[in-house]
């Protein structure tokens, strides 16, 4: 057993932030991962909803290989042409119009927290400006990102936070309109919560913050990190409701596992200037040159097609499952983030899954998730199904 030897190692020298689950992963391929003792296991987590196209994707491996040997680095003070094209790929994509590449989703929401603030200040040359959050949502872990996580829970050892903020009821409507005051810059909302339990935004809901940033002049700030680059089914999830927010936070699978976020803007909201912030790694030529190759391969493989059809699927499989146990109070989601709300920790079902060689993961306390690779077909659910109603009588 590898394995063994390599946690007791790990456990010497890596700061314990995670309990980690007991496995070693060695290489992928496919929907599948593989570890140093040779078990296959199908991965129905994708590294947290991160490896889109899955493990060994050729194209997206050439486009890394061809660029490790050109160039890896040349910092934001010069243009590099790896980046130009990724950003005009997801401008395309989104509907926005400009692109601040950053090194993971938390930096992502920092930047769009200080456009929201520059916006305002712009604006009334005050600085005392507010943020209006989500209830049990996810944003990240720095000092920001944690300010407008709706989570006491993260939040309580690391205090003061950001002041400002105010958390709204998730698709509620007047809850959000009823802490809009006029120092209010932001709403931030994930349009589909990921971390929280995996409930997608209603529709109208949406539209209704919409509209009410409009008529205040209050930035809408979507952090489609988790939900976006496909999963939900549209490229971005917001794109369900039809409903473009000013700032966009992207992360996870927009690099299929290099680490690259981004968060774009409309003209309207693209109010940092020279100084105002930056970045020595972000948008480096070999992170760019990846993104770029996943926008292509989203397009060429018809990914989006995939998930629609796969997602749909996943669905009625998961619907039925929900009918046979009493024990699932909740089944949510779309296309490929759908959860599984149990009426107690779930952590015991993932394990004996993941003895059966199948990776899943949880959410918030007592949701199931499934965020597999966005190319996974209907055997592979049917494969799943089959090692989670082992594992739901064993456990
Ligand atoms: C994962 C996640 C983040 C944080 O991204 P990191 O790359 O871990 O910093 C932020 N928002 C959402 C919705 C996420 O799922």
């Amino acid at each position: 057993m590898k394995a063994e030897a390599y946690m007791k190692r790990g456990e010497q020298v890596l700061l314990h932030t995670y309990n980690r689950t007991p496995v070693v992963f060695d290489r992928g391929e496919g929907v599948y991962l593989y570890d140093v003792d040779g078990k296959k296991y199908l991965d129905f987590a994708a590294g947290i909803a991160v490896v889109g196209l899955g493990y060994g994707n050729p194209e997206f491996e050439d486009a890394l290989k061809n660029q490790v040997e050109k160039l890896t680095h040349t910092s934001n003070l010069y243009y590099n042409f790896p980046a130009i094209e990724a950003a005009e790929k997801l401008v395309k994509a989104s509907g926005m119009d400009r692109v601040f590449f950053t090194n993971s989703g938390t930096e992502a929401i920092e930047g769009a927290i200080k456009t929201a603030r520059k916006y305002a200040a712009k604006k009334d040359k005050t600085k005392d400006h507010e943020i209006i959050a989500m209830d049990h949502s996810f944003h990240g872990r720095s000092m920001g990102s944690l300010s407008v996580t709706g989570n006491p829970h993260y939040q309580e050892d690391f205090k003061p936070l950001l002041s400002g903020i105010h958390f709204a009821e998730y698709n509620n409507l007047e809850s959000v309109v009823s802490l809009v005051n006029e120092k209010t810059c932001a709403i931030l909302l994930e349009p589909i919560q990921g971390e929280g339990g995996i409930y997608p935004a209603d529709p109208e809901f949406l539209q209704g913050v919409r509209k009410l940033c409009d008529e205040k002049d209050i930035l809408l700030i979507f952090d489609e990190i988790q939900c976006g680059m496909g999963r939900s089914g549209k490229m971005f999830a917001c794109q369900r409701a039809g409903v473009k927010p000013d700032v966009m936070a992207v992360a996870k699978a927009l690099g299929n596992g290099l680490p690259i976020g981004a968060f774009l803007t409309t003209e309207k909201a693209a109010v940092l200037a020279p100084g105002d912030h930056g970045t020595t790694y972000g948008g480096n030529p070999l992170v760019c040159a990846g993104a770029s190759a996943v926008l292509d391969i989203f397009e060429k493989e018809h990914i989006l097609e995939n998930v629609n059809r796969v997602g749909a699927y996943l669905w009625e499989k998961l619907k039925e499952f929900k009918e046979k146990y009493p024990k699932i109070r909740a089944h949510r989601g779309v296309g490929l983030i759908q959860g599984l709300e149990f009426e107690e920790a779930p952590g015991k079902i993932a394990a004996a899954a993941m003895r059966k060689g199948v990776i899943l993961i949880t959410a918030e306390h007592n949701v199931l998730r499934f965020v597999p690779p966005l190319i996974i077909k209907e055997a592979h659910v049917d494969e799943m199904i089959r090692a989670l109603e082992a594992a739901i009588e064993e456990a």
